[in-house]
């Protein structure tokens, strides 16, 4: 590690629920925090579409897959055709060719995701290959931020 360099990022985006009132992009009610946490290899977005909000578009990529991580609310994603039902909890991995859409379904509920856009097969170590577990004891309260 060079001297002072650091090693970490932080955004606070605030409730989802609150996402709704910002404008990023084209999206109201997305977050992407690539820029303000200097990601580099993924791009990640916060989302909250409220009830009955629809993508107004279809889209897919060129080289990114994306993961869609629901955590709140209750909706519809397509992909190439195929309607899928998602709730919290549920987990979609879309190839970069998949032409894919988002509703809200819900009439009254916020829907709550996380997307996480990746280049596909840039893989190649993860948890059990790519951590290490050091050998000194955990301590908190030295520099409280
Ligand atoms: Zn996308």
């Amino acid at each position: 590690m060079e001297p002072n360099q650091v090693n970490y990022s932080i955004n606070h985006a605030g409730a989802f629920s609150n996402f709704g009132n910002v404008t990023e992009g084209m999206i109201k009610g997305k977050i992407f925090l690539k820029e303000s946490l200097n990601l580099t290899s993924m791009e990640v977005s916060l989302n909250n579409l409220p009830p009955k909000g629809e993508i107004p578009f279809y889209h897919k990529h060129q080289e990114n897959e994306e993961l869609y991580i629901f955590l709140k609310g209750q909706g519809l994603i397509q992909v190439d055709g195929n309607e899928f039902e998602v709730i919290e909890g549920t987990s979609v991995r879309i190839a970069p060719d998949g032409v894919r859409v988002l509703k809200n379904t819900s009439a009254s509920e916020d829907l709550h995701f996380i997307v996480i856009q990746a280049k596909e097969n840039s893989l190649s170590q993860w948890v059990q290959t790519d951590g290490i577990i050091l050998e000194q004891p955990v301590e908190w309260g030295k520099s409280v931020k």
